[in-house]
């Protein structure tokens, strides 16, 4: 989104059709049709280059609009589309890394991407460790043979913000590509390629569908990175239905106002738990005394609706879980960036980030399109029960 416009203004008409219908339709279809063998032989060679319609599996006007939109968002050369957040990072992996080679991840990230890396990776011969890129001496862990740098900002369940500018400068000067998972800022929050990566991964699936409703995943890239994840995708054979890059198409026409009030009622609560006896610490970049509140507030436009409790570390658990079950509003379930709101448990093992004096319960929500005075009410009942 390069214009001078303001971003809810694009969002309404990224990837939309010139003329015509509002809305890009739904395209079905695997065999594309050419008028003669000239026509046919022409798309074949010029999709070596180009995004031309050739083939079902290579994408339709449906899902090419989605490609536009989010490339937009993402301030990228183009993006690549998979069936799930996890596919488009495992294709990215897969893309950019061969034998011999060596992946660096940071910390706190989505713990899936960790069982890929120790148990499909390995199986390939590259090799993987984690770092911590709050430690200033975190470039020594870069080996010869490192190819790629992986990191994930804010992290998974405490939203550890890094510094990505610093941390591309290091890889550039290594020749060394730097790839981030966006899912937390949803695409429009948080710009990782404007910040110097070279690649910028999400879960369509939270955010940008945004209702609970399709598992999706993009990659958008640089010019000089867009060819490996290409190919590697049309290796892989990863593709998305239609009906699927509509509704994320249409999650999109919504995402500014959704964010907007995802993250007023997430920090409007935040701020309310901070008082709340039975917590004992409030997780939230966009709240003020967050150790990334200062990152948060230099790198990113906005923030989300996911915010950690960490419970008095004298209460005990099952005292807080029965109290969990009692919450009205609040599903649990896996996932988040729905309108719904949501908790779930955190398993203080897989935070490794922040430091060690954490001891308490830990409890991540997600805040939905709800009344936050309704969700803050849910809540205080809970709380009620703890005392
Ligand atoms: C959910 C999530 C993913 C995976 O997305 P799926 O569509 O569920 O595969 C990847 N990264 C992060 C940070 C996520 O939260």
């Amino acid at each position: 989104m390069n214009s001078s416009r303001a971003r809810a203004t694009q969002l309404a008409s990224l990837g939309r059709p010139s003329s015509g219908w509002a809305n890009t339709p739904i395209v079905k279809g695997s065999t594309y049709l050419f008028d003669n063998l000239d026509q046919w032989r022409n798309a074949r060679q010029k999709r070596e280059t180009e995004r031309v319609l050739s083939y079902g599996a290579r994408g339709n006007e449906t899902v090419h609009a989605l490609e536009d939109a989010v490339t937009a968002i993402e301030h990228g050369y183009r993006s690549q589309l998979f069936p799930t957040g996890l596919a488009a990072i495992a294709t990215t992996l897969l893309a950019y890394l061969k034998a011999g080679d060596h992946v660096l991840v940071s910390e706190g990230v989505y713990d899936p991407v960790r069982r890929l890396c120790e148990t499909q990776l390995s199986g390939y011969d590259i090799t993987h460790s984690y770092f911590k890129p709050q430690d200033p001496d975190w470039h020594l862990q870069l080996r010869p043979e490192t190819r790629l740098v992986y990191v994930e900002s804010p992290a998974s369940l405490l939203y550890d913000m890094f510094d990505l500018p610093a941390i591309s400068t290091v890889c550039r000067d290594r020749n060394i590509l730097l790839c981030a998972d966006n899912t937390w800022g949803a695409g429009i929050c948080y710009q990782p390629l404007t910040l110097g990566c070279d690649i910028s991964v999400t879960a369509a699936t939270k955010y940008l569908g945004g209702h609970s409703d399709v598992v999706m995943g993009s990659v958008t890239t640089n010019k000089a990175c867009f060819s490996g994840i290409e190919q590697a995708s049309i290796n892989l054979g990863q593709t998305v239905s239609a009906e699927d890059a509509f509704l994320v198409l249409r999650g999109i026409r919504t995402l500014d106002l959704r964010m907007q009030r995802h993250a007023g009622s997430a920090l409007d609560i935040a701020k309310w738990l901070t008082s709340v006896r039975a917590v004992h610490r409030v997780f939230h970049p966009a709240l003020e005394g967050d150790s990334s509140h200062d990152l948060w507030k230099r790198d990113a436009s906005g923030s989300n609706g996911l915010l950690t409790i960490e419970f008095d570390p004298s209460l005990s658990t099952q005292k807080i879980e029965n109290a969990i079950d009692s919450l009205q509003l609040f599903g649990i379930g896996s996932s988040w960036g729905g309108y719904e709101s949501l908790v779930l448990p955190v398993d203080p093992g897989r935070t490794r980030l922040r430091d060690s004096k954490r001891v308490g319960y830990l409890l991540r929500l997600h805040i939905g399109l709800e009344d936050p005075d309704d969700l803050m009410h849910d809540l205080a009942t809970m709380f009620d029960q703890l005392v």
